[in-house]
């Protein structure tokens, strides 16, 4: 099993740009930028990874943009201005020497983010709030608000609308798919913008992927409860076990007959489950690009709340409409 998702990955990553982290020249800093949005030159928009910032809390020079425990406020906060100067400066293909020189001027756009609770609370911003949000999605269609969402593991998924100029990001956990936060935020960008889900543009960022989500049992009855396709969603292996697999006869011969069935594991694709609501909703299939990469297959480019047991730093997926 392993083996079709990973085959199917690597088929993905060869045409997939937000697999392809390619540092500008005079950059360290590897962003990830979905194909589709990268064709609009008003948009400002990337998906960090952990190489090369300014924090030194979980080995190497990270690139942690999260206010977390282990790390230093000061090594943040650098790094969150040499990603959102990257960001400004680079997101754009078209525009080279002319805007380069032109913006530098007005300096870094205001960066909203959230207090992240795994909700389904979206929030509408034109202009930055006073104090910290809390919610699990930004949207808005106000020029110069760069919108951000932290993850390491959990979905950072970005919308576009480049025909109501209107955009929004969400985090979405395996609580916050539940809660479909997607599908509200194609909701509510139709309520405050009059976005149409067939113009919208959908990136899922870098997040674990089924490859390794592994989830108890009472995850699946839930999602099973909520979703018609939830079938599609779950994978479930047999617990391998390095003594079973050597001495078979051992428990075959040890168990009454119909006891010596394996535990079993239950791995869920979050990402395919968004795709899902994405498209019940009225996304088209062709203009929703998910990034292949797995955060936890890849601790070297990626941080992963479940490989590091926790003691991880965090990427931030950003999404602005220039001033
Ligand atoms: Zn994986």
């Amino acid at each position: 099993m392993p083996n079709r998702v990973r085959k199917q990955n690597s088929s993905a990553t060869e045409n997939n740009v937000l697999s392809r982290p390619r540092p500008k020249a005079d950059s360290k800093l590897n962003i990830l930028r979905g194909r589709h949005l990268s064709e609009y030159p008003w948009l400002v928009h990337g998906f960090s990874t952990r190489s090369n910032g300014f924090s030194r809390a979980y080995g190497g020079n990270a690139l942690n943009l999260g206010f977390t425990k282990e790390d230093s406020k000061a090594a943040v906060e650098r790094n969150r201005a040499v990603f959102l100067a990257e960001l400004e400066s680079a997101s754009d293909h078209g525009r080279t020497a002319r805007s380069s020189a032109s913006t530098k001027s007005p300096g870094l756009s205001p960066l909203i983010t959230l207090r992240q609770i795994h909700s389904d609370i979206i929030h509408f911003v034109d202009s930055p709030p006073e104090s910290q949000l809390a919610g699990d999605g930004l949207i808005t269609a106000t020029p110069g608000l760069l919108l951000g969402i932290q993850a390491a593991d959990c979905l950072p998924i970005m919308l576009v609308d480049a025909k109501q100029r209107a955009i929004g990001v969400f985090h979405a956990g395996w609580r916050g798919t539940l809660k479909r936060i997607v599908e509200k935020g194609v909701g509510e960008m139709h309520r405050r913008f009059r976005s149409r889900p067939r113009d919208l543009k959908a990136a899922i960022g870098p997040a674990v992927h089924g490859c390794c989500y592994e989830v108890g049992r009472e995850v699946r009855e839930k999602f099973e409860s909520q979703f018609s396709y939830a079938a599609k969603l779950f994978r479930e292996v047999e617990d391998r076990d390095p003594v079973r697999d050597k001495y078979p006869m051992l428990f075959l011969t040890a168990r009454p007959p119909g006891h010596g069935v394996l535990p079993k594991k239950i791995f869920l694709d979050l990402v395919e489950a968004n795709r899902q609501q994405l498209l019940s909703v009225g996304v088209l299939a062709k203009n929703i690009e998910a990034s292949p990469l797995c955060t936890q297959c890849r601790p070297d480019l990626l941080f992963s709340y479940r490989a590091e047991k926790g003691k991880t730093g965090r990427m931030m997926g950003v999404v602005g409409i220039r001033a």
